[in-house]
């Protein structure tokens, strides 16, 4: 008698039908009871007040906050070391030639806001003229910010396209000097364990409250002349702002992280990262090491290797286990402390010279 095949694991089939319900969105997810008086409440967030020419506005109280017009901590050049973009009544401003900023902190989905001013009276024309952007990812995903105020481009650069992929639906420019906003939904690319890219980056956004992208899908990382392919990146990753030559300012720059809440995450500068990197020997018998990898350090514990995430200059998480290292120094020694789950204690480590 023929007897059907019975596979002790998930068949293919099976797999991907599993992996297509967990990433259903929300709407399409089985929803809870009607009415349903266990429902959690949506949290209170007082949404600050909208900006004026005159005067920035404020942000929403479960924003981060990455410039209110005063200092630019929260900002830095792309290799970590100070930027020097300056504050200017309120507002940061390229200085030309000094190089994109990032953010230090790094965010994945999220809501930005943001407002700009392209210089006046204007100068130049085309790509020439008022040029910055708005960057994801670090700087593989360009926002165009550029015054496309009666000033003629190629669509795909005009102020508001996803650079060299989409034009905006419409131009809804501001002329020179004004303040403009951007309000952009941002979900980055998902990659897979082994790069394989899972979901494309999806970019909705507003110029001036008007809507210019309903949920573009980017093709791949913008620049010009060329569309680079998906390379796999860490879902977090730096905001950043171009230097394109032109004194454009910004203000009221705001961000509000969506999805589940996890620890914040900052990108460090190289110099401090590669600080850290080496062997530690922990007692007599066992060693530590660090080396630089994704966006923070790799560490080699036991035999096992896992992605390190910054959460302050000094601190650093995992995310695959409960492993966290505070780094300090005494004198000249490097010093870590390695806490795995409720450790007492922890496992103290100094660097190997
Ligand atoms: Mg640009």
């Amino acid at each position: 008698m023929k007897t059907r095949a019975i596979h002790p694991f998930p068949t293919p089939a099976a797999v991907l039908a599993l992996l297509a319900g967990a990433m259903l969105p929300a709407r399409c997810q089985p929803l809870p009871l009607g009415h349903d008086r266990n429902r959690p409440l949506p949290p209170v967030v007082a949404p600050g007040h909208s900006s004026t020419q005159d005067q920035a506005g404020s942000a929403p109280s479960d924003a981060v906050v990455l410039f209110a017009g005063g200092e630019l901590s929260a900002w830095c050049a792309m290799d970590g070391t100070p930027t020097r973009w300056v504050v200017k009544d309120g507002a940061m401003e390229c200085v030309p030639g000094s190089g994109y900023i990032r953010s230090q902190q790094c965010f994945g989905e999220c809501q930005l806001h943001l407002e700009f001013a392209t210089p006046t009276p204007p100068e130049g024309s085309s790509q020439g003229r008022g040029n910055s952007g708005v960057f994801f990812g670090g700087a593989r995903y360009e926002i165009q910010v550029l015054d496309s105020h009666e000033n003629k481009t190629y669509a795909d650069g005009s102020c508001g396209s996803i650079y060299n992929q989409y034009p905006p639906q419409v131009n809804a420019s501001r002329p020179p000097g004004q303040w403009q906003s951007y309000d952009i939904l941002w979900s980055p690319p998902k990659f897979d364990a082994e790069g394989t890219l899972l979901a494309p980056a999806r970019v909705t956004a507003f110029h001036n409250g008007v809507l210019i992208h309903h949920n573009a899908e980017l093709v791949g990382g913008t620049g010009w002349l060329q569309r680079a392919p998906y390379q796999a990146h860490p879902e977090k990753l730096p905001l950043a702002l171009q230097d394109h030559g032109n004194p454009v300012r910004y203000r009221n720059i705001w961000v509000r992280e969506l999805g589940p809440r996890a620890k914040p995450e900052f990108q460090l500068a190289d110099r401090l990262l590669d600080s850290y990197c080496g062997r530690y020997q922990i007692g007599r018998r066992e060693s530590a090491e660090f080396t630089r990898g994704g966006s923070g350090l790799r560490l080699k514990f036991q035999g096992v290797e896992f992605d390190m995430f910054a959460e302050s200059p000094t601190h650093f998480f995992a995310k695959t286990v409960d492993v966290q290292a505070e780094f300090s120094r005494d004198g000249d020694q490097q010093k870590v402390l390695l806490t795995i789950g409720e450790d007492e204690g922890g496992r103290r480590g100094t660097k190997a010279p």
